[in-house]
């Protein structure tokens, strides 16, 4: 084992499984580590570095913004994050307003925080609030709560707040008619539960039970938010028509890299927190927010979005192809833009050894759920490295069968 390994295993608590590589600098779309090996990122730390990394819009930002001060506190008015609050809802709810935090977690925290608020005083018969069996939306105690994965909350303490979990229709309407719950939170697209992405007609029909019990409809769009899967929001599909939540959870790619959250909330629930509900030190980061306000720039009015979502096409085309020519491993290619999983046959022991064989070929990605190969690209991603990717997996698939 390596010296760096074994001081992070000494000082550096265990909760994550580390790859035993240190990344000396990240440039585009590739890392290079302290012993100059170099990968292509289809991992984007977690799907944070949507625009690859060290972008130069988001460098200018983060020296200009950086330079004048690095934190000043939520005491005073901060026009960065004024304008990105202005411009999330301009692109969402229309009229609205926006709650920032630094984290996923603290986003689902600060929504949980508001619907019970809101129930309070607009329906104080209902309480708690339905989630998805499998979904993900954070580790902190509240919201892992809402974390319906055994493995991720079964050790902590439960919070007397009641959550129900559905993955159907039927289940919703059951649960809608035998309880009294506040609100629904559901990722349109499960991100650590295995890239699934749930139906239309399910996602509408929680909106509409919403409506006829007087409930709020919330998304978790902290992983497929800010142009992850094609559009800003994921939930904005032209295809997927009629979905108007009351709240939107977003963090990962908002920042450009730096912790950044929030919650946006519609005009029925905008005003539900006041002076002192809720809070924290750090957000909004002044420096976070003008990254968020670039990395909306680059995105919208560069154009990103748009290269982004033919990039992922291309990468969608080759895996489909490949799916066809390999159905012994390759189940089916789900999830959406550059939000991908490729679900395989295998077990979690081959689809971890095709993770360090693309590895040890110069490429990075993922697993979600065992044996869902994950891919979080940036949509910068070239024509060049999707063929090479699309290549060395197929290799390496190819490579299992002997
Ligand atoms: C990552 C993630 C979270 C938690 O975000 P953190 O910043 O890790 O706390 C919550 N919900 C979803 C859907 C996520 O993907």
């Amino acid at each position: 084992m390596k010296l760096i390994q074994q001081l992070d295993e000494t000082f550096i608590m265990h909760t994550v499984k580390r790859l035993p590589i240190a990344i000396e600098h990240a440039h585009g779309n590739y890392l290079t580590d302290t012993e100059g090996n170099t990968f292509l990122d289809l991992f984007t730390g977690l799907g944070v570095n949507t625009l690859g990394h060290s972008h130069p819009r988001l460098m200018e930002t983060l020296v200009e913004q950086g330079k004048r001060f690095l934190h000043i506190s939520n005491l005073f008015l901060n026009p960065p994050a004024i304008q990105l609050a202005q411009r999330l809802v301009k692109h969402t709810v229309k009229d609205g307003k926006v709650y920032f935090c630094n984290s996923g977690a603290e986003a689902t925290e600060a929504a949980i925080k508001l619907i019970h608020k809101w129930s309070k005083t607009h329906a104080p018969e209902r309480q708690g609030i339905i989630v998805y069996t499998n979904g993900f939306h954070g580790r902190t105690l509240g919201a892992v709560r809402l974390t319906r994965q055994p493995h991720i909350y079964q050790d902590f303490p439960e919070l007397n707040y009641p959550v129900f979990e559905a993955t159907t229709i039927e289940e919703l309407e059951e649960i809608c008619r035998t309880e009294k719950p506040a609100a629904v939170l559901f990722e349109p697209i499960l991100g650590a539960g295995g890239v699934h992405a749930l139906p239309h007609e399910f996602l509408l029909r929680a909106q509409q039970l919403c409506q006829e019990h007087g409930m709020l409809f919330a998304l978790d769009e902290i992983q497929t938010g800010i142009g992850r899967t094609g559009s800003l929001f994921a939930y904005q599909h032209e295809d997927l028509p009629g979905l108007h939540p009351d709240l939107i959870l977003f963090a990962k790619g908002i920042g450009g890299g730096l912790p950044l959250g929030g919650i946006i909330a519609n005009h029925k629930v905008a005003d539900v927190f006041g002076y002192g509900d809720h809070g924290t030190t750090f957000a909004p980061s002044p420096l976070s927010a003008a990254l968020g306000n670039a990395v909306l720039d680059v995105l919208l009015e560069e154009g990103q979005l748009e290269k982004g979502r033919l990039a992922a096409q291309k990468l969608w085309t080759g895996l489909q192809t490949l799916q066809a020519e390999l159905p012994e491993y390759i189940i089916t290619i789900q999830g959406r833009g550059m939000m991908i999983g490729i679900r395989t046959h295998l077990t979690a022991t081959q689809v971890s050894h095709i993770q360090s064989e693309l590895l040890t070929r110069g490429i990075l990605v993922d697993i979600a759920a065992k044996t869902v190969i994950r891919l979080l690209p940036p949509l910068t991603l070239q024509e060049s490295e999707i063929q090479h990717f699309l290549t060395t997996l197929r290799e390496v698939l190819l490579h299992l069968k002997k």
